[in-house]
């Protein structure tokens, strides 16, 4: 006979969707399957041995709960049994049932999800019960919040400490004009509010730390990752694994972007895919790269389509695939990712057991522990510092390593070349000179100093914080970009 297997267990099924047994009865017919793939049998009995209170397994069409045998009912070949748990997918749900039902004012709101078969009045009421935190309410929490909060999801946690900024406005849709320099909590807060009054906003104005992290992240279901940098990134991953919370992740990047779901039980994490993180300065952020406006739009929209999928059980979540979106050309590629056995935080023998200092394992200078810092032996040198070494008449040479259209934008008087042109220009420098290098935010300029002091240059420093450091604290008629 048959038995299906739903879209959650099928990872412990050889990932089949229906297995052939042998069997007189129902419980000879799940002994047989238990026995072929013995991971199945802590997803659907016990300790004690009794089918789990949320899995439902059907005879033909009957619940085998209401046939006279139950268990004992006996099949023939003819027969198919399904299993159906009632809580499916990657998310453990809210411990507590807070609500039971819907008010008129929701059935009527989400009217076109109740006529969906796949999601129902018991998908709207998961929907409602659920609880997702939001890392980051820019480009990819936009689209994520806004959409999240329409669909009904009935608690939204967002963690941010970012104000508003013009350069924002082109991406980040949830922020107006006439936000501009209000702290994107509260502008994110009116929009959702605007959208869907039932939703709960939950705010954490703060930057996630490996101190905070796990506190935020215990009453929370699902974690979507919308983080712009890589320690941000490897946190959100490592506290999602150890806190066992799914991680619906997108990056983003000039026009490209990628999409998984990272941290269920069995499935990949984030570290599987990348151990460990690129050098500073190597993959530049998106305030250095550029990004096309729509495009965390687009990946914003998949990470909630993911979300609402987890919640619901429907649907193939991407575990274990890793979604790569290339707008230029419109393609939609899709690579398998596999759980490392080796991975340092959910592989069969983890080395990290607790959350680590991830702007040092990133190569950042950590603020905490080097407040005036030597980089990968480069001295960093402050904004405020260059401008009173400048003001002195201090004989420095400023090199400006960034592209000649970001020149075009700001500029603070450096000699312009590119990180790119580097070695073969190198020649245009003086040795003998101390040399400030400046990028826009101070990734690329570490790179650059690192490199000439390969090269021998002996007085180098990086500005930190790039030109965007020296329009916060010397000159704002600097613009930023
Ligand atoms: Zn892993």
């Amino acid at each position: 006979m048959q038995i299906h297997i739903p879209t959650p267990l099928r990872p412990f099924a050889g990932k089949q969707s229906t297995v052939s047994v042998s069997a007189t009865t129902v419980a000879e017919a799940l002994a047989a399957l238990t026995s072929q793939f013995p991971e199945l049998h802590k997803h659907l009995y016990t300790d004690e041995g009794k089918l789990r209170a949320f899995v439902n397994v059907y005879l033909n069409d009957e619940d085998i709960r209401y046939l006279d045998h139950k268990e004992n009912a006996r099949v023939t070949e003819a027969d198919s049994l399904s299993i159906i748990p009632s809580i499916a997918g990657g998310a453990p749900v809210a411990e507590a049932p807070i609500a039971a039902t819907l008010t008129p004012e929701e059935m009527g709101r989400y009217s076109r999800h109740l006529i969906l078969p796949e999601v129902g009045e018991a998908g709207q009421l998961k929907l409602k019960n659920a609880r997702v935190l939001c890392i980051g309410a820019g480009g990819l929490g936009a689209p994520l919040t806004m959409y999240l909060a329409a669909a009904g999801v009935g608690t939204l946690g967002i963690v941010d400490f970012d104000v508003v900024e013009a350069s924002n406005l082109h991406r980040q849709v949830i922020h107006g004009t006439s936000d501009i320099g209000r702290p994107k909590l509260d502008s994110a807060e009116d929009s959702l509010k605007a959208i869907n009054p039932n939703v709960k906003i939950v705010k954490f104005a703060t930057k996630l730390t490996s101190e905070n992290a796990l506190e935020i992240f215990k009453d929370f279901d699902i974690v979507a990752d919308g983080t712009d940098n890589f320690p941000t990134r490897y946190l959100v991953n490592d506290a999602c694994v150890l806190s066992g919370i799914t991680n619906v992740y997108a990056s983003i990047f000039r026009f490209e972007g990628q999409a998984s779901v990272f941290a269920t039980e069995d499935g990949p994490c984030y570290r599987c895919l990348y151990p460990e993180p690129p050098p500073p300065g190597l993959v530049p952020s998106c305030a250095e790269g550029g990004v096309l406006g729509i495009l965390p739009g687009l990946l914003g929209i998949i990470q909630a389509t993911e979300v609402i999928k987890l919640i619901l059980g429907q649907g193939e979540p991407l575990v274990g695939r890793l979604l790569l979106v290339d707008t230029l050309g419109m393609h939609f590629r899709e690579l398998k990712l596999r759980k490392n056995t080796d991975c340092p935080v959910c592989g069969t023998h983890p080395t990290l057991t607790k959350l680590i200092d991830y702007a040092e394992f990133c190569g950042l200078p950590s603020k905490a522990t080097h407040p005036a810092t030597i980089v990968n032996g480069v001295p960093q040198m402050q904004a405020t510092e260059l401008k009173r070494r400048m003001d002195a008449g201090d004989n420095l040479f400023v090199l400006d390593v960034r592209e000649p259209y970001e020149f075009a934008i700001a500029q603070i008087g450096g000699h312009l070349i590119p990180l790119g042109d580097l070695p073969q220009r190198v020649q245009e420098l003086d040795a003998k000179r101390e040399i400030v290098v400046h990028c826009k935010a101070g990734g690329r300029s570490q790179r650059a100093a690192e490199f000439l002091a390969e090269k021998g240059f002996k007085n180098i420093h990086n500005l930190a914080g790039g030109i965007t450091a020296w329009s916060d604290y010397v000159d704002a008629s600097v613009p930023k970009y």
